[in-house]
Order: structure tokens, then sequence, then C-alpha cells
């Protein structure tokens, strides 16, 4: 290979690389936009929330692995702000309350 062929060959890939980064960063930030707000609400009637004993408000969790203190907001699962809603790694593509809470709940301190 000919060092112009050299040089055309590295461009060529650097032009890839650029391209493929530029797309990359797109999607990601595109992603970085779906927020909670813009996601429908996990409801009770849910079946993998009914599965999990999802509630919408954790003190009205009668369930004997609640445990007090224990909301969406603290879940290592959650992510969003602490009042309203905010995304949980276990319902993708659905907002839980920040005031809710799941048998999934793992403390976000453990
Ligand atoms: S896993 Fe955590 S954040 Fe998700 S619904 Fe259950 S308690 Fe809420």
């Amino acid at each position: 290979m000919s060092h112009r062929e050299e040089t055309f060959e590295s461009r060529r890939r650097f032009l890839q690389l650029t391209a493929a980064t530029a797309l990359g960063a797109c999607l990601g930030g595109w992603s970085l936009f779906t927020r909670a707000g813009d996601l429908p609400h996990l409801t009770i009637t849910d079946p993998t929330a009914k599965a999990m004993n999802y509630v919408e408000d954790a003190g009205a969790a009668n369930n004997a692995l609640y445990k007090s203190g224990s909301i969406c907001a603290n879940c290592q699962f959650y992510h969003g702000p602490d009042v309203g809603y905010g995304t949980c790694q276990l319902f993708p593509g659905k907002a839980v309350n920040a005031k809710g809470w799941c048998t999934s709940y793992t403390s976000k301190k453990a």
C-alpha cells in the first residue's frame, strides 16, 4: 500500500469513527431527554405492579415487608426528584411515584 493509499485509509477510518461517535452522542442525548414526565404513570392495576405489590403511597402499603420510611425516592432503583414522579429500573417505560413503594424496595444506603 502506498503512502497516499495509507493516508486515504487513515482519513476514511477517522471519518467513520467521528460519524459513529456523533451518532452515539445524539442517541445518548435523546435518551437523557426521556424524562419521567413524558412517561405514563405506573398504576396498581399493572400486572407487574400487582405482582410486586406496588402502591402509589407507601403509607398505604399493607405488606409485612414494608418498613416505615421506605419510599421509591430513597430506593436504589429510583431515579428522579424527591417529589412527583421518577423512573424505576424495574418498570421501564413507566413513571413511579416518589412516595410509592413495592416489595422490591432496596434502600440506597444498602
Ligand atoms: S423498585 Fe424501588 S423505585 Fe421501583 S417501584 Fe419498587 S420501591 Fe419504587
